[in-house]
């Protein structure tokens, strides 16, 4: 809730008096736990028992169900309508504790309203007190879950850095075929991580493979079979292909970014990786049909 205000005050322009109604608030809510729980499969909590309704109700949606956040879709629009009907009724009334004075009053129908002080100052301290709010529930989220880089993936806004596609031309340069199929001169080229994106938040060029359109809408966030990462590690380590692209250097420096050189190189990091992964819920083994 505290992400939400902050979220509503850096992005509504204005001062004086901020009203933020109980939908709004649930929107953004769901979003925050739409990627941490569709995308990144982090847990909130020790036990299945324990988890937040809003976490069983994102697990409950279809494994089909894109992992892209869409507020529109019937099934997420009734989360939030849940959310915004029930899902306050304690943290409202808990949210001051410990706290002199009050952030917000409460208006009918379960609007909140910012007072333009209390704006000013969210406002003013806002990217501080925002690296507060998500270092806290990043604390809260590493202690459920095996998953690097918890904090950015709690923070994550759906916003992607840069696309990878850019690297199909130079993957097709190194090796003209679908990584996982064979099939040659494949026609979309797609880019693939082999270690799933959202399981390690990267787009390190060492685990990145080329895949046809098939291949790739199938294996979506799965660990492939040990032959892939067998084959992976070979690329890897294949000098004479690395060294000849300016693309293979880049592959050969991100190797050297790997953990400091670990002791049984790539293939250990990635057994390691996989152990984690497979504890956090990603699915192993995937082959081609
Ligand atoms: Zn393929």
């Amino acid at each position: 809730m505290a992400r939400a205000i902050l979220d509503e005050v850096h992005n509504v322009a204005g001062t004086g008096e901020l009203l933020i109604s109980r939908e709004r608030l649930s929107l953004r809510l769901v979003s925050y736990y739409w990627y941490q729980v569709r995308q990144f499969r982090l847990k909130q909590a020790a036990a299945e028992i324990q988890e937040p309704n809003v976490v069983r109700r994102l697990w409950q949606l279809p494994e089909s169900a894109d992992t892209k956040w869409s507020p529109v879709r019937p099934d997420v629009k009734e989360i939030v309508e849940f959310v915004a009907a029930s899902g306050f009724k304690e943290v409202i009334p808990r949210f001051h504790t410990g706290i002199d004075g009050k952030i917000f009053e409460n208006r009918t129908r379960g609007t909140i309203a910012i007072p333009a002080d209390q704006r000013a100052f969210l406002a003013a301290f806002e990217p501080l007190l925002m690296r507060s709010v998500i270092a806290g529930w990043a604390e809260q989220v590493e202690q459920y879950n095996h998953s690097p880089r918890a904090l950015a993936k709690v923070q994550f806004d759906g916003r992607r850095r840069g696309s990878v596609s850019k690297w199909a031309q130079p993957l097709r340069e190194l090796d003209d075929a679908c990584f996982y199929c064979r099939r040659s001169r494949p026609e979309p080229a797609q880019v693939d991580h082999v270690i799933p994106w959202s399981f390690l938040f990267d787009d390190a060029t060492w685990n990145l493979v080329l895949a046809c359109e098939t291949c790739n809408s199938q294996k979506r966030d799965k660990i492939p079979a040990n032959l892939y990462l067998t084959l992976l590690c070979q690329r890897n380590a294949d000098q004479a292909l690395l060294a000849a692209s300016e693309f293979g250097k880049q592959i050969a420096f991100s190797l050297t970014q790997l953990t400091h050189h670990s002791p049984g190189g790539l293939e250990k990091v990635l057994e390691a990786l996989c152990a984690q992964a497979y504890l956090q819920g990603f699915a192993l083994n995937w082959s081609p049909l």
